[in-house]
């Protein structure tokens, strides 16, 4: 809470001009704080009459060595693993390794086949089975409940999740019923060396920045993180591991959500994230019709069509083709970038891809640095070369 101290405060303005969410207001020559006030403390430095103060709530130290392990949430939907799970697990083993402790997986959902066998393959040392019909489709009072039960038991001080839409939407509600931090769409995550702490880094202020979030007082740290920024394992049939069945309580279980129906919308239908190959368009297109040629060079390559944002809010094309830090994360084999400058937010969604090929007239163009072959030239000239040079090929 921030506190005003009325006889101290001259009402001299500097904190209004301080507060990065303009949440304050001089009125009556007094500082008001209003709602959007998120106790960033910018406003007690700048009062040079040490009227104003932030009365943090005192933090309940967790007992952090009772908390051990990796455990990572891992998504089955529509008859089988997501790939972030896997990918997740690959970077779970590198920091359970680096601790010295367990990773395990969860996996929640009904008649998952050999879904559990397929996490140990993929670095799993326990797998916890949670099969029940009621959680056959998704819904997140009962994937919220399940889950944090079994962190609430296990303890791990490390937990993993995907940022799905699935993910999304429930990994919060689990954060917060265990009066948990939650990092979400981690780009990198590592272990400090000095006191095991996870460094958890993401983009902040609008992807201009990284930052390194830190959770030193309290157990289990959480981050999401995206499809495609991780590496899976390779899968290794020999390897082996523990499964563990877990019969939730059905009483546990909530019906204030009752699904009637599963949609697969356009964005699922479209699915760049899964393409080996993407032919991706920008700005230097002009208008909408610059896609017939991209989606003719997608044909010739059998790729998928990706965008940058630009061209997503001009109406060209529908978001789900959105490559970037407000799009999707990518890591094809292939992308060939046509008429995209390389700006960092949408380079933030494209650069672990293998090989990079830039289509630009402007040699100059900051999307060239990240590029491994770059054309310079007129996309209108160049892609139609390169079509009838590869089908000349075949
Ligand atoms: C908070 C935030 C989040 C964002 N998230 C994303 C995101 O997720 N994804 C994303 O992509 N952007 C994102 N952006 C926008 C980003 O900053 C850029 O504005 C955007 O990526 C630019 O798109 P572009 O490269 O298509 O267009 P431009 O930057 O306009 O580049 C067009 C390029 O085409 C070239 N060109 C023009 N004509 C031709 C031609 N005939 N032949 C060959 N080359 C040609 C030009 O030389 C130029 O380099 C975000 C911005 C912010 C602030």
């Amino acid at each position: 809470m921030l506190n005003v101290n009325k006889e101290l405060c001259t009402g001299c303005g500097n904190c209004e001009e301080s507060c990065p969410f303009a949440a304050i207001e001089i009125e009556d020559g007094c500082a008001v704080i209003g709602e959007s006030c998120t106790l960033c403390g910018a406003c007690v430095e700048s009062c040079e009459f040490e009227a104003l103060s932030l009365e943090i709530e005192k933090i309940v130290k967790t007992d952090i060595d009772a908390w051990s392990g990796v455990l990572v949430y891992c998504e089955y939907r529509e008859g089988e693993l997501a790939p972030v799970s896997t990918e997740l697990l690959g970077i779970g083993r590198a920091l359970a390794d680096q601790r010295g402790v367990q990773l395990s997986a969860v996996l929640i959902g009904h008649e998952t086949g050999d879904s559990a066998e397929k996490l140990v393959g993929y670095g799993a040392d326990i797998v916890y089975r949670v099969d029940h019909e009621a959680l056959e489709v998704f819904t997140d009072e009962n994937y919220c409940v399940v889950l944090t039960a079994l962190i609430k038991e296990h303890q791990p001080e490390i937990v993993l999740a995907g940022a799905t839409a699935i993910g999304r939407s429930f990994i919060p509600g689990v954060a917060t019923t265990l009066n948990a931090g939650l990092t979400a769409d981690c780009t990198q995550l590592e272990i400090r060396e000095e006191d095991g702490a996870l460094l958890q880094t993401r983009p902040a202020f609008g992807g201009n920045i990284m930052a390194t979030i830190v959770c030193e007082s309290s157990r289990p740290q959480m981050s999401t993180v995206r499809p495609k920024v991780m590496k899976a394992l390779d899968f290794d049939m020999a390897r082996k591991g523990e499964i563990v069945d877990i019969s939730p309580d059905p009483e546990s279980f909530g019906n204030r959500v009752k699904v009637l129906e599963t949609v697969i919308g356009a964005a699922a239908e479209v699915n760049i994230q899964e393409a080996d190959i993407l032919v991706s368009g920008g700005r230097g297109l002009e208008s909408a019709k610059g896609f017939e040629l991209i989606k003719k060079l997608a044909d010739t390559v059998a790729a998928k069509v990706s965008a940058s944002r630009a061209v997503v809010d001009a109406g060209w094309i529908p978001y789900p083709h959105q490559v970037g830090q407000t799009g999707k994360t990518v890591a094809p084999k292939l992308y060939i970038a046509c008429g995209i400058s390389g700006a960092i937010q949408h380079v933030a969604g494209m650069q672990t891809t293998e090989t990079i090929v830039a289509i630009n007239r402007d040699k100059n163009a900051t999307i060239f640095d990240i590029a491994d072959y770059g054309i310079v030239g007129d996309l209108f000239e160049v892609i139609p070369k390169l079509i009838s040079k590869i089908e000349e090929r075949r």
